[in-house]
């Protein structure tokens, strides 16, 4: 027989992680969604696991030295993360060899506090949904075009993970304007190859569009904006392509609400008005009028998502404790 269980993961502050492929960003996440003693550093990927492990260690334990109360760690990391003990079960090239990295064991060992983790899409599409655009909806799909094209599915607060982790690779469904355009995963003909922010860029420049020395996909933007044709028709294939991906999405998971994130989404009114097109087109007529709205969460979606995850996953391990020991 148990006594009364105090629940102290749902009112905990969590030491929260988004580590991507080029910076770590740490946040305290406090019960009321407040986020003290951010700090980002780069993730320095090519220098391998071990050494970004090491910083990761040392950058939480900074934090918890601010923020003693903080009794659990989430984790959200770029890379396929194995849903039951936290390891990282595939990453492309963005952080070599960061596969088969024992992510979660090895913060828990270092911190001596429990640690859960688990992709940073799937992370930040928990925060936008709990914290964010989709509070108080029953469901929500976000996709995030930046670097690459990204989304997850929320129902009920539940991040849908997939049976090999691998849910919300929005980026890789085929698109026709994306035939032959060679995509991150290894195949072709992919959204990600043809709307991301880089994406679009380089068709810029296919299209015989100039740039000089920018990389920057804002200047794209910009001249669209400017009425420059070209641009313009760069931006809006690539936005429809995305609208179009949505409408399909919606037909397949009827969600409340879809919620747009990432710097693509901060491009504008001719980006959005594209991906309303595009998502017109398909969509059937039941779900034809599903809300689609930027993301309201900001830069700390992530770690808002990821204290959340690892406080239910700790609550649950605790009821299941709870049971074992009656
Ligand atoms: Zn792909």
């Amino acid at each position: 027989m148990t006594g009364p269980h105090v629940d102290r993961t749902q009112d905990c502050s969590v030491l929260a992680v988004d580590l991507g492929g080029t910076k770590i960003t740490v946040g305290a996440v406090h019960p009321d969604g407040t986020v003290t003693g951010k700090r980002t550093i780069p993730t320095g990927a090519e220098r391998g696991p071990e050494a970004i492990l090491a910083d990761l260690v040392s950058l939480l334990g900074c934090l918890h030295a601010e923020v003693p109360d903080a009794v659990l760690i989430g984790i959200g990391s770029a890379g396929v993360v194995g849903p039951s003990d936290g390891s990282i079960l595939s990453a492309t090239d963005a952080i070599p060899g960061w596969a088969g990295t024992p992510l979660a064991t090895h913060v828990t060992d270092r911190m001596g506090l429990p640690a859960y983790a688990l992709n940073d899409v799937h992370a930040h599409a928990l925060g936008e949904a709990r914290r964010g655009a989709g509070d108080g909806r029953a469901s929500m799909l976000m996709v995030a075009v930046g670097t690459g094209v990204g989304g997850g599915f929320v129902q009920d607060g539940q991040v849908l993970v997939g049976h090999r982790a691998v849910a919300g690779h929005v980026g890789h469904i085929p698109v026709p304007e994306a035939a032959g355009l060679p995509c991150t995963c290894g195949r072709s003909g992919h959204l990600e190859a043809l709307a991301s922010g880089p994406a679009t860029r380089a068709a810029y420049l296919r299209a015989g569009g100039e740039l000089g020395d920018t990389e920057d996909t804002r200047e794209v933007v910009r001249r669209a904006e400017a009425g420059e044709q070209l641009a313009l028709e760069v931006l809006t294939t690539g936005a429809r392509a995305v609208g179009r991906s949505i409408g399909a999405l919606v037909n397949v998971l009827d969600p409340e609400i879809v919620v747009l994130s990432g710097g693509m989404a901060g491009a504008g009114e001719l980006w959005w008005q594209a991906v309303h097109e595009g998502v017109a087109l398909e969509a059937m007529d039941r779900v034809a009028g599903t809300a689609v709205v930027p993301a309201t969460a900001g830069a700390d979606a992530a770690l808002l998502g990821a204290a959340d995850f690892s406080r239910d996953r700790a609550r649950t391990e605790s009821i299941h404790a709870d049971h074992t020991d009656a």
